[in-house]
């Protein structure tokens, strides 16, 4: 069911067309792009799409694509994340190249840096934070230069070694890049490209206690991977011409001696010059996808965890039973273009439907039970009923459902004062079982105002076979033989969040005030048996109700526990 990407779009947006003239003009003869996620939480519906994009083109063009950790502020990165992004692209149906880390490179960053310092393009600046923001200028006016702009090549060079061999406290100096205080670009008024910081880092322990900045780490690794297409998101596009800077003035591909330090531990000297394109970012409403506060809504246990079923995170995601081939779907139907745009989770939804009900096999699931007796059957009456898994795709075969004299049904099937166009049963009135026959009501049994039995009659005539078979009814329903139906957890999820923009704060409120207090409510159902049977992570169309998976951690055959992936129709639609 994972493997089949359904019927899309041909691709040809903007970035699919640069590759190939690049590849037409003999600009590169083959390409190589990565998808550079920080560890510091888990991924989202959202990378997905940079996921889809960086591998996709590769696969696409007979390209290669990297996973490189961008592992560069230890303080927020844990080894727990970098396993499950490896989990995560992996069952989205990607497998990258090369595994990297910004933190293999360490040694060349440092080494750049020291080249950048005799070019007269780097400093020690012993500025506080403060009293750079303060010199930074605004957007209208600019910047001032620091006192400590002028220092000898000498004297930085020496500063830049004492910087790493831990002689300062956190935040007492910084290397600068030496670009221009009056720049236009925020972005180039000396932007810091080391930071000193006493903290123990997830792959590389205490070796380093400085360490490189986001914009310089990511160009330089890029570089060194040799990265063509270096794809990202649009609010990197003004930070475009400091990673420009950063690959030409340290020019890695023209200096083999930068590289000296991986050559040595056996990593193939592959630099060259990337370039950077952006695309507009995933935005779906009824979500917040800051990872920020997703890690929030774990830590305040508003989620079950990062993998809750209802977390817009690639655990929840595949929990709640999404199949990797809709998220695929999704991406491409989404489409990469420059224009932000916000998704309707609708769209998602769709996609996920369209898989499953290509896809997934059919059962019998009756979620909130009302006791049903076929009174003209003989006591301990069985059958075994043979009923196709699909009814489009014959190659998914068939299976037996057991049918008895006791059954379950949904009780919102049938109603006592049937509401005003209600096709389904009412006392004395006739309904088709599904795969059996038709009954009529005979008897409403009741425990004060709650009905808690029917006992109705079935017509021998209208089962296959019979007579009376193509006697017609307004309504069919669904069944589970009370005998052999297994008794299953069913958790029924929803939206996480009851407005379409959560993210947007207003009167004081914040997402914190918008959870869907219905996003998750917990059923004891009945499915037939080979319904309960199947193993974790299997998933079902329940007839007449949804899409289901057996949970992933939770799910057992003598404890079936099923999670609705997604109603057969849209409910929120106006
Ligand atoms: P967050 O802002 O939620 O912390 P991030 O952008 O910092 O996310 P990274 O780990 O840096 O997360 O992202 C890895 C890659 O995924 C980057 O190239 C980034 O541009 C891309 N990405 C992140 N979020 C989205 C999104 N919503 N849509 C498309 N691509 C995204
Ligand atoms: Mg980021």
């Amino acid at each position: 069911m994972t493997d089949a990407t359904p019927a899309a779009p041909e691709r040809n947006d903007f970035i699919r067309q640069i590759v190939r003239e690049d590849l037409a003009s003999g600009k590169h003869a083959a390409i190589q792009t990565r998808f550079p996620p920080e560890p510091n939480g888990y991924l989202h519906i959202g990378h997905a799409k940079a996921i889809c994009l960086d591998f996709g083109i590769a696969q696409e063009f007979g390209g290669r694509c990297n996973l490189r950790f961008d592992d560069t502020n230890p303080a927020k990165e844990d080894p727990e994340y970098v396993q499950v992004i490896q989990e995560d692209v992996r069952w989205l149906g990607f497998e990258w190249n090369e595994l990297r880390h910004a933190s293999d490179y360490f040694e060349v960053y440092y080494l750049a840096c020291e080249k950048l310092i005799r070019q007269g393009d780097a400093f020690v600046c012993d500025l506080s934070a403060e009293e750079v923001r303060a010199y930074r200028g605004t957007l209208t006016e600019p910047g001032r230069e620091s006192p400590w702009r002028n220092r000898s090549v000498e004297e930085n060079l020496g500063l830049f070694r004492r910087l790493r061999a831990g002689e300062f406290p956190d935040g007492a100096r910084t290397l600068r890049a030496k670009i221009d205080m009056a720049s236009g670009n925020i972005n180039l008024r000396d932007p810091a490209l080391y930071r000193i910081k006493h903290v123990e880092h997830q792959n590389t322990g205490d070796a380093w206690c400085i360490y490189p900045m986001y914009d310089m780490a990511h160009a330089l690794g890029d570089a060194i991977e040799g990265i063509t297409h270096s794809l990202c998101t649009l609010e990197f596009e003004d930070h475009r011409p400091l990673y420009d800077w950063c690959v030409d003035k340290v020019d890695l591909a023209g200096h083999p001696e930068l590289m000296a330090p991986l050559v040595a531990k056996g990593f193939p000297n592959t630099a060259a010059k990337p370039r950077q394109i952006e695309f507009s970012r995933l935005n779906l409403n009824y979500l917040v996808m800051s990872k920020r506060k997703l890690l929030a809504m774990v830590n305040d246990g508003l989620v079950d965890g990062w993998g809750d079923p209802r977390m817009p995170t690639l655990q929840g995601i595949r929990r709640r039973g999404a199949t990797p081939a809709s998220l695929r779907l999704f991406a491409e139907r989404v489409g990469i273009s420059k224009q932000n745009s916000l998704i309707d989770y609708s769209v998602l939804e769709g996609c996920i439907r369209e898989d499953l009900d290509a896809h997934a096999p059919r059962r019998l699931a009756v979620i909130e039970p009302l006791k049903l007796v076929l009174t003209n059957l003989p006591e301990g009456h069985e059958e075994f009923l043979e009923f196709p898994n699909h009814p489009k795709d014959e190659s998914l075969g068939a299976r037996t459902v057991p049918f008895a004299r006791e059954l379950w049904i949904e009780r919102e099937d049938f109603a006592e004062v049937p509401p005003k166009g209600f096709k389904r049963l009412v006392p004395g009135g006739e309904v088709r079982l599904r795969g059996v026959g038709i009954l009529r009501c005979e008897e409403v049994v009741k425990e004060g105002d709650t009905v808690v039995e029917l006992r109705a009659t079935l017509d021998p005539d209208t089962r296959p076979g019979g007579r009376a078979v193509d006697r017609k009814v307004k309504g069919t329903i669904h069944w589970v033989s009370a005998k052999h139906g297994v008794p299953a957890e069913i958790r029924l999820y929803d939206r996480l969040f009851t407005v379409p923009d959560p993210d947007v704060d207003s009167d004081g409120k914040t997402y914190r005030d918008f959870i869907n207090p219905d996003s998750r409510r917990v059923v004891q159902g009945y499915v037939e048996p080979t319904a309960a049977g199947a193993e974790p992570e299997t998933r079902f169309q329940f007839e007449r109700s949804g899409y289901f998976i057996t949970d992933r951690y939770d799910h057992a055959p003598a404890h079936p526990v099923f999670n609705r992936v997604v109603t057969l129709r849209d409910t929120w639609s106006a």
